[in-house]
């Protein structure tokens, strides 16, 4: 469908239908490489979001979702993989022109985002209970079910994928869901949305709603028919989604923000360091929850480390990320790179030695978008803003250590726990540490990846819950615990008091 202008209008997907807002408002939603409208969007708000989880809930009361055999749910969800797959191109462009990804890493998104969904389509028949062993003639066993209802509120920086990472087990345990994507990248999960009819899932079992996070976002997380809760975003986000979602005891699952370490040791291959260690902070432009953004060198390979990395980081070409050859595109949006750069002038401030970019970048061609240069800080002190907030860009913190000890008590001083690699070839530091950082997600001698099998999630105020892998199945189901009476005498306790004899 078409706007009054020759954006393209996006509506709502309530209850099977493309519905506009109630309110009949609109927003456009840009693209961050030059900041132009992209799509006009539907802007839901509280009466959409009553009825799509009404919609939600008919489908899961009433509906054949829940109900239907493990094989055909299986079916239709890996039906949506094939679909997706078979639109990659598509979807990947689109990806990169509302979130700025350049399109290699767009189609990797896209086509993990199938891998995800078939994952979970493969896990249909795989969710049981146990039988438990009783005294006397009982017999006892659980059953895993769905929640009902859930919310699921996605961020930016990975629109499709957040969106799959979501989706995938809460549809194979049967639930029905209000998904709603960041006001800023919204197109992919309606699409989503539509695919996911396209391939059968029936109506009303997979809603999605567009439109501002302090509205809609607190509503869904409010609603008394909203059973269960899953959030991606910020933590200061995930708290307000506690408090509001307190006073229905949802149950809540949240991934939230990270201030990862790369810790390198002299024991390794210092190429292969700097190449990942280049990978770990500066793909997506920085904007990764597990984005290595402290890199903690060990003072031995300091100078000989950073010459190279800083050499590295610098010939990133930074471009439209639509072209093939480009390797970092811009940051989501103008609010989000004037806050980077104001995080790089508090580290000036701090006296962090800024050794690469902490600038927009200034060439004609991309002076309409939010593009920011490779950002290397040194001599960064682990508890300067720098290393112990968020920055959400492509801005390192390098943070020279002298011992294990020492470099494990940095890392872990942080209130997050999302993330840390380790580089060092020495097998037996490699366990210590990953033993000792307090994190949920630590590669070795690698940068970072996560895969539908492998869990998900952080430690401290990283977030509650783990996504992907069987882990999540638990995010998604509740046990019923069933108790049966084998035994042919009748069961009497007043009858049979032992007094009364
Ligand atoms: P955000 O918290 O601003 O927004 C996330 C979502 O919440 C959006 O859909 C937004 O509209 C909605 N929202 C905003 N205010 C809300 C409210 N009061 N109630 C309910 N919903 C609300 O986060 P963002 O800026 O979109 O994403 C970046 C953040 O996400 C970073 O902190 C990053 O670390 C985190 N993140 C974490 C993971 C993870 O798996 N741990 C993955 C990706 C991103």
């Amino acid at each position: 469908m078409t706007a009054g202008t020759d954006l393209k209008m996006y509506n709502l997907l309530i209850d099977g239908k493309q519905v506009p807002a109630a309110s009949g408002e609109t927003f456009d939603t840009v693209s961050p490489t030059d900041n132009k409208p992209i799509g006009r969007i539907a802007k839901a708000g509280v009466e959409d979001v009553n009825r799509a989880v009404a919609a939600a809930r008919k489908a899961f009361d009433e509906g054949p979702w829940r109900t239907m055999v493990p094989m055909e749910r299986s079916k239709r969800m890996r039906r949506v993989a094939d679909i997706i797959r078979e639109r990659v191109d598509e979807l990947a462009r689109i990806e990169t022109q509302n979130c700025g990804k350049i399109i290699v890493e767009s189609r990797q998104d896209v086509l993990n985002s199938a891998n995800c969904i078939e994952y979970y389509a493969n896990l249909t028949g795989q969710i049981w209970g146990e039988t438990i062993p009783m005294n006397g003639p009982l017999l006892d066993y659980t059953t895993r079910e769905p929640f009902g209802v859930c919310g699921q509120i996605i961020p930016w920086n990975f629109p499709m994928l957040m969106a799959a990472w979501k989706l995938g087990p809460a549809l194979a345990t049967g639930n029905t869901i209000v998904l709603k994507p960041a006001s800023a990248t919204p197109i992919t999960a309606l699409l989503l949305g539509e695919i996911c009819l396209e391939a059968g899932i029936p109506e009303g079992v997979v809603n999605v709603l567009t439109g501002p996070g302090a509205t809609i976002g607190a509503a869904i997380a409010e609603h008394p028919d909203v059973d269960k809760l899953a959030f991606t975003g910020e933590t200061e986000t995930g708290k307000d989604i506690i408090r509001r979602s307190a006073g229905t005891i949802k149950k809540v699952s949240l991934e939230l923000g990270g201030k990862s370490p790369n810790i390198v040791f002299p024991d390794t291959d210092i190429d292969e360091a700097v190449n990942g260690s280049l990978f770990a902070i500066f793909t997506n432009a920085g904007q990764r929850c597990t984005a290595r953004t402290r890199l903690f060198l060990h003072e031995s390979i300091h100078d000989e480390f950073m010459d190279l990395f800083v050499r590295k980081a610098g010939n990133i070409r930074i471009g439209d990320p639509l072209e093939e050859s480009t390797q970092m595109g811009p940051v989501i949006s103008q609010a989000q790179c004037e806050r980077v750069l104001s995080f790089v002038e508090k580290a000036r401030s701090e006296g962090a030695d800024l050794r690469l970019g902490g600038v927009r970048v200034d060439e004609a061609a991309l002076k309409d978008g939010n593009f920011v240069e490779p950002t290397i800080f040194d001599q960064v002190q682990n508890d300067m803003s720098i290393a112990q907030q968020e920055v959400f860009g492509p801005v390192l913190s390098v943070i020279p250590f002298e011992g294990e000890e020492d470099v494990v008590r940095m890392a872990n001083d942080s209130i997050y726990g999302l993330a840390a690699t380790i580089w060092t070839n020495d097998i037996k530091r490699a366990h210590r540490l990953a033993k000792d950082i307090r994190a949920g997600n630590i590669s070795i001698n690698f940068p970072t990846v996560n895969p539908p099998e492998a869990p998900f999630g952080g430690f401290k105020q990283s977030g509650i819950g783990r996504e992907l892998s069987k882990h999540a199945i638990d995010l998604y189901t509740q046990t019923k615990n069933v108790v049966i009476n084998l035994d042919e005498k009748k069961f009497d306790w007043y009858g049979a008091w032992p007094t009364d004899k």
